[in-house]
C-alpha cells in the first residue's frame, strides 16, 4: 500500500503536473488531496479538473471555500483576498460546484490514517498547527495512528511516543509501532519553507517521506503576470516563502 499525500496546490498547474509525473515511477496506489486547490495561482480550473480526475479523496481548504463563499474571506490578507476574487471571476460554475463537494476531513481505516487541511480539532476554523503545544492538543482530536495536514505550507513530522514525549523530524520518518504522528505534507504549489520546489508526501506501511520536485517556476510566474495577479505572489514562488 503506497499513498501520495498532496496539499495546497493553489492553482499552480505546472507544479501539480510535476508531482503527478514523479508519482508515476513510484507505484502509488492512491492520491489523497488535503485542500486548497485554488487561490494565489493562475490556473484554478485546470487544477480542480486534474485533481478530481486523479485523487481518491478531495478535501477542502480555506481558499477553496473562500471561493465558494462557505468561508468568509474578510480575515484573509490583501493578496490572498485579491487572488480569491480573481479566482471567483475565472472559475466555471461547474468547477465551483466541485469545490463545494470537497470534504472537511476523511479517514482511511485500512491504513489507520486521518486527513484534514488545517487541524483535527476545529477543521472549519482553519487554525494553524505550528507548535508542539498545538500538536499536543490536536493529538487528542483524532484516533488514528497518523494524521496528515497541510495549510501552513511547511512540511514536518511530529511523533508522539507512548510516554507522551513529542519528537520532531524533517524529510522522512520510520513509523514506530507504538507511536502516533502528525505529518504536514507541505505545499505543491506555493512552498514556504525556503525551498521553492514542489513538495508532497509519500506514505507506505512503515515510512513517510517528504519529496521535493523542481518545476518551471518562470512559466507559472508568466501566467500570473498575464492574469495581473499581485506582484508579491509572483515573486514569492521563486523564493519558497
Ligand atoms: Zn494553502
Amino acid at each position: 500500500m503506497r499513498y501520495a499525500v498532496i496539499s495546497d496546490v493553489h492553482s499552480n498547474l505546472d507544479a501539480l503536473e510535476a508531482v503527478l509525473s514523479d508519482m508515476d515511477r513510484r507505484q502509488i496506489r492512491d492520491i489523497i488531496f488535503l485542500g486548497d486547490a485554488v487561490g494565489y495561482g493562475p490556473e484554478p480550473n485546470e487544477c480542480i479538473e486534474l485533481l478530481s480526475a486523479k485523487c481518491k479523496i478531495l478535501l477542502a481548504g480555506n481558499h477553496d471555500w473562500g471561493v465558494t463563499g462557505i468561508t468568509d474571506i474578510c480575515c484573509f490578507n490583501e493578496y490572498a483576498k485579491h487572488a480569491i476574487e480573481w479566482t471567483a471571476e475565472v472559475i466555471t460554475d461547474r468547477n465551483k460546484a466541485v469545490l463545494n463537494t470537497f470534504l472537511l476531513s476523511e479517514e482511511e481505516k485500512e491504513a489507520d490514517v486521518f486527513f484534514v487541511h488545517a487541524t483535527p480539532r476545529d477543521p472549519q476554523e482553519w487554525h494553524y498547527l505550528l507548535t508542539l503545544r498545538d500538536a499536543e492538543i490536536n493529538f487528542n482530536y483524532f484516533d488514528n495512528k497518523i494524521c496528515f495536514i497541510g495549510h501552513s505550507h511547511q512540511p514536518f513530522f511530529i511523533e508522539q511516543a507512548p510516554s507522551g514525549e513529542l519528537i520532531t523530524s524533517k524529510d522522512e520518518v520510520h513509523l514506530n509501532g507504538d507511536s502516533r504522528y502528525i505529518v504536514n505534507a507541505g505545499s505543491v504549489g506555493q512552498p514556504r519553507d525556503g525551498d521553492p520546489r514542489a513538495c508532497y508526501a509519500v506514505f507506505d506501511n512503515d515510512r513517510v517521506e517528504i519529496v521535493r520536485i523542481p518545476y518551471n517556476i518562470g512559466s507559472v510566474q508568466d501566467k500570473m503576470r498575464q492574469g495581473h495577479l499581485p506582484y508579491h505572489l509572483i515573486e514569492r514562488l521563486a523564493l519558497g516563502r
